[in-house]
């Protein structure tokens, strides 16, 4: 049985973003968690802004923010905390398990504006910054000394930074242009911040990329013994800067996927002998790495309250957002639109789950996990057995050998079945998923 191609789609949440719709009947936010546990919810808030587009990037981002853009963008995602908020309730205790803010690139923010948005974090959602996880994402430019005494006096315990790669040449191929030597120096102002983890993000399958190159770039990031390093494949995906100037020949393809395989398992190999655990394909932990506080949210099955305009909520039968677009000029009219919106109170776009995509979705994120799945939680949840419900998933993941030895009590994927996480994600996906992901547009 030939495996099929590596490199299909990164599925960090189930259903896709692509598969939602708008909701005709707009559902009340308070009826969507008038019955659900409230007391380990996770806090998303999503800043999209950056200073420049990356070659490769699909997430929804825009350049630059003109005309006070960022302060109505707070304002607007103010209003949106205080209506979630009501609509939780006070009913059934409130709690947060943690925090992340994403994008985009949330130090696009000044000192005082990241100061306001922990304000709407703590203030209007009521999560406790300092007493739980929280995570901030940051590029090199906007790691700057004020904003990153804010988040670390406000309670970041992970500052994340995309560097992906430490050769100026690759960089700039990646269409991200910066100076190893201003990487270098954000990477000082971070560890002189005293942010407990420090995650930094690398990219593998650059053009002119060799195992010499990603070599460099991986000894460069050691040197600062980052806690968490995330070895992230190229994609190039339509509408983004790199897509507009793909060779998509078979032939091309091919080599593509096997440069980038050949670089992971380097990448994977080398972060193994230098004393890192492999969480998942992407992440890699410090085996001594600090815990980073209580965190008892489960990803597979607790709710997710996500604020701005490119955020995702999930309640247990609802996930839903804002319109989605790649597109530059897309993304800036859903921004203004958002920054002119006064009434919160509803859900305008999203996708139903019900128990079999539950069962993917819970299926999906503990596979693609190194740890596995436990089998005896996916029982207990589902009252049915996963051999049963994904026999044929799982037999052809057996056949090629992607799955792990071993009387367990888990379902794990073996060091290929990681390496082929991209392909095997997909392969769980419903058929109404498929379809609907399949019938949208790029725009
Ligand atoms: S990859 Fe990150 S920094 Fe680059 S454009 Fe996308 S969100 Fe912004």
């Amino acid at each position: 049985m030939s495996a099929p191609r590596p490199y299909q789609s990164y599925v960090y949440a189930y259903p896709h973003k692509t598969a939602y719709r708008p909701l005709d009947d707009r559902p009340a936010l308070e009826a969507l968690w008038e019955r659900e546990p409230k007391d380990a919810l996770s806090l998303y808030l999503h800043i999209p802004f950056c200073e420049v587009r990356c070659g490769f990037c699909n997430l929804f981002t825009r350049i630059g923010a003109p005309d006070e853009l960022t302060g109505r963008y707070l304002d607007a995602l103010d209003r949106q905390a205080t209506a979630v908020r009501d609509a939780l309730g006070d009913a059934a205790p409130v709690r947060f398990a943690n925090a992340a803010f994403g994008g985009g690139t949330p130090t696009f923010l000044e000192a005082a504006e990241l100061e306001r948005l922990c304000d709407i974090a703590e203030k209007r959602m009521g999560a406790e910054l300092s007493a739980i996880p929280l995570s901030v994402e940051a590029s090199p430019a906007t790691a700057t000394a004020d904003r990153l005494a804010v988040l670390a006096g406000r309670g970041a315990t992970r500052l994340s930074l995309g560097v992906q790669s430490f050769v100026d040449a690759e960089a700039r191929a990646a269409v991200r242009p910066q100076r190893r030597a201003d990487v270098e120096a954000a990477l000082g102002r971070i560890r002189d911040a005293r942010i407990p983890v420090l995650n930094i993000d690398l990219i593998y399958g650059i053009d002119g990329q060799t195992a010499a190159s990603w070599r460099l770039s991986l000894d460069a990031a050691l040197a600062w013994r980052p806690e968490e390093v995330y070895l992230y494949p190229l994609y190039v995906r339509p509408l983004t800067g790199l897509g507009r100037h793909a060779d998509s020949s078979a032939c091309a393809e091919r080599a593509w996927d096997e440069q980038r395989l050949r670089l992971y398992r380097q990448g994977r190999d080398h972060l193994l002998a230098h004393g890192y655990e492999q969480v998942s394909m992407r992440m890699f932990r410090r085996s001594d790495a600090p815990a980073q506080g209580p965190d008892d949210y489960a990803c597979q099955t607790d709710g997710m309250i996500g604020l701005g305009c490119g955020a995702r909520s999930y309640t247990s039968a609802l996930h839903y957002s804002f319109d989605y677009a790649v597109d530059m000029r897309e993304i800036r009219t859903i921004i203004d639109d958002y920054t002119a919106t006064e009434d919160f109170t509803r859900a305008a776009h999203g996708r139903y789950v019900d128990e079999d995509e539950a069962r993917r979705r819970h299926l999906l994120q503990s596979l693609l996990q190194a740890e596995g799945m436990p089998l005896e939680d996916y029982r207990l949840r589902f009252g049915t057995d996963p051999y049963g419900d994904f026999a044929a998933e799982l037999d052809t993941f057996a056949a090629h050998g992607w799955l792990a030895d071993g009387p367990s009590g888990r379902l794990r994927l073996s060091p290929e079945g990681l390496a082929h996480s991209d392909a095997l994600g997909p392969a769980l996906f419903s058929p109404g998923v498929r379809a609907a992901m399949a019938a949208y547009e790029s725009r």
